[in-house]
């Protein structure tokens, strides 16, 4: 008894061990406290920073993909589409369950799992959740054009 109180007292005087993000209490509209923020009207209480190694939306480096088809192949929720005129791949984010399997399989590293987790959106289609290009990764194996890297990869270039 005297232990149960001793914890429930202590308890009161500890910070709680949940993050109010985005905000203290939910707004109304998170839209438009989002807007306030962007305007500097309202303050974001930011987010916990995530673990190493967190698998948040998936990064693709359009440029450096080979074509080469692994990432799907192994795709187990058909997240990631063939696009078979240009020899390249598109990533739709609301199908992707976060496996990384994509990335491992990666032969020039050319898909990565980004650190970004507010994903929430009302269109399955949005222009955020379809993946295309992001861009250069950091760490990717650059993919040479004169490195003599055999017929299919050279296919695709043109
Ligand atoms: S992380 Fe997994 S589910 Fe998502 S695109 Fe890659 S292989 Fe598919
Ligand atoms: S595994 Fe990598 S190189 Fe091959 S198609 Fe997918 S993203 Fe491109």
């Amino acid at each position: 008894m005297f232990e149960a109180a001793k914890t429930i007292l202590k308890q009161l005087f500890l910070n709680p061990a949940t993050n109010l993000f985005p905000a203290k209490y939910a707004p109304a509209s998170t839209i438009q406290f989002l807007d306030g923020v962007t305007k500097g009207e309202l303050k974001l209480i930011p987010p916990v920073p995530v673990p190493p190694g967190f698998r948040g939306k998936i990064a693709y480096d359009r440029e450096n993909c080979t074509g080469c088809q692994q990432c799907y192949k192994i795709c187990p929720t058909r997240a990631i589409e063939w696009l078979p005129e240009e020899k390249k791949v598109k990533i739709f984010v609301s199908r992707c369950c976060f496996c990384a399997q994509c990335v491992d399989v990666c032969p020039v590293n050319t898909l990565a799992m980004t650190e970004e987790f507010l994903l929430a959106n009302y269109d399955k289609y949005a222009d955020e959740l379809v993946v295309v290009d992001s861009g250069e990764l950091p760490g990717a194996k650059k993919r040479k054009k004169s490195d003599g890297e055999g017929a299919e990869t050279t296919a695709q270039q043109d």
